[in-house]
């Protein structure tokens, strides 16, 4: 393609930028406008599972520390919403160290995720994941956020629960197990996953945010005054991904019985593929036999 030395090779290298310019795209933030989507804020454009799209993986991507790999090129087929890389989240900015939308595990939990989903498969159900690997600085940005008089995403994420005991009634540490690299945070979903990957979130410069312990409205749940929960997919969990309610414990009997036995579905899954659920958030699962008890501070990209 590229033309022998010429009076217009001095061009060349302003080609060459415009045409990384092009391929841009593909290393875009989660967090930039998002695409028009459906009134409901599911992408139900989105093809079947085996279609779903996957990361252009021909730009050079960082290596991985030793052990470690990314969802998006070993399990395509479990779907991807990382919202601490968007500004939804209880924080309400895209959180320190994530630098892309992407999921890294180490390769015992990303496999035995993968099993997870291969089973869940035969009864025409998914795997979406919220978070996986959480560096360090990410846990260090939430910290420092708790200090912080900020409570612009509370509604959303602890609305019930005074922002000073985030802390001292374990939502918030200084330490998460997250960081190493063996704990998920997911949902069920049905197939084909892609149509439950939300692509725009509200935002609480547009009005006051719906509360994730409300049941959902709409289709799915009675029509509340002032609204429903945020619907984050196609089956209901009873409260909304990181919502730091009591309503979120895994056996709660303040949801519904269909949340129930969607989080008893999820849990039996898990369990089958390894993973242990943290008793107090439905969404929270970590590798029995963890392979590393570093907590790691390289940034998810
Ligand atoms: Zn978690």
């Amino acid at each position: 393609m590229m033309p022998a030395a010429s009076p217009r090779s001095s061009a060349l290298p302003w080609l060459l930028v415009a045409a990384l310019a092009l391929a841009a795209p593909a290393c875009q933030r989660s967090d930039a406008t998002p695409a028009p989507a459906d009134p409901a804020g599911l992408d139900v454009e989105a093809g079947p599972a085996d279609t779903l799209a996957i990361p252009d993986t021909t730009d050079e991507r960082p290596p991985l520390p030793d052990g470690f790999v990314r969802l998006s090129e070993t399990a395509p087929e479990i779907a991807l919403e990382i919202r601490y890389a968007t500004a939804y989240n209880f924080v309400g900015e895209p959180i320190d160290a994530y630098l892309a939308p992407e999921c890294i595990l180490t390769e015992e939990a990303a496999a035995a995720l993968k099993g997870a989903a291969r089973a869940l498969a035969r009864d025409g159900l998914g795997l979406k994941v919220y978070d996986c690997y959480r560096p360090q600085t990410a846990v260090n940005h939430f910290a420092r956020w708790t200090g912080s008089t900020d409570e612009s995403m509370k509604q959303a994420f602890y609305p019930n629960e005074p922002k000073g005991s985030l802390f001292s009634r374990g939502y918030i540490a200084t330490r998460s197990g997250h960081s190493r690299g063996s704990t998920v945070d997911l949902t069920l979903v049905r197939l084909p996953v892609a149509a439950s990957v939300r692509t725009d979130f509200p935002d609480p410069a547009d009005g006051p945010l719906p509360a994730c312990d409300r049941p959902l409205s709409g289709p799915t749940g009675p029509d509340l005054p002032g609204g429903g929960r945020l619907p984050e997919g196609d089956l209901d969990m009873g409260t909304a991904y990181d919502c730091f309610s009591p309503a979120s414990a895994t056996d709660s009997r303040e949801v519904s019985a269909e949340a129930r036995r969607n989080r008893q579905r999820l849990r039996a899954a898990l369990s089958a593929a390894g993973f242990r659920n943290y008793a107090q958030e439905w969404w929270h699962y970590t590798l029995r036999d963890e392979p590393r008890s570093t907590h790691y501070d390289f940034p998810v990209e």
